[in-house]
């Protein structure tokens, strides 16, 4: 067993790694690839190099993060309820990839509207 300060010992002595963007953008799990850019730019990334010629491509993991969903449309169609329950908005989510400890394979959201 190692103590946290031995681990990053070890780390330090290496010679550093050279990433591409998308592989740095992967390891500090997902964030922009600008970000990442000014991160390293900024010295507030330790024991990796930047590969300043490799290109940013689309990331599957984010896109398919994103989802997608429809336009929340801007005029109200009709009244707006005037009781708790007249009108309530639900969304049904799954199935999920990973049953759950009650083995609920979707999710339901609601929003009620007053
Ligand atoms: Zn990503």
């Amino acid at each position: 067993m190692f103590t946290p300060r031995e681990v990053a010992a070890a780390a330090a002595a290496r010679p550093p790694t050279t990433l591409t963007i998308n592989e740095l953008h992967r390891r500090l799990g997902h964030v922009a690839h600008e970000a990442a850019r000014k991160l390293m730019k900024d010295g507030l990334v330790r024991g990796v190099k930047l590969d300043e010629s490799s290109v940013a491509s689309i990331c599957e993991s984010c896109e398919w993060a994103k989802g997608t969903r429809k336009p929340i449309q801007k005029v109200r169609q009709r009244e707006r309820a005037s009781e708790i329950g007249e009108e309530v908005h639900s969304d049904l989510w799954g199935p999920a990839p990973v049953e759950t400890a009650s083995t609920q394979e979707r999710d339901l959201r609601g929003l009620q509207e007053v």
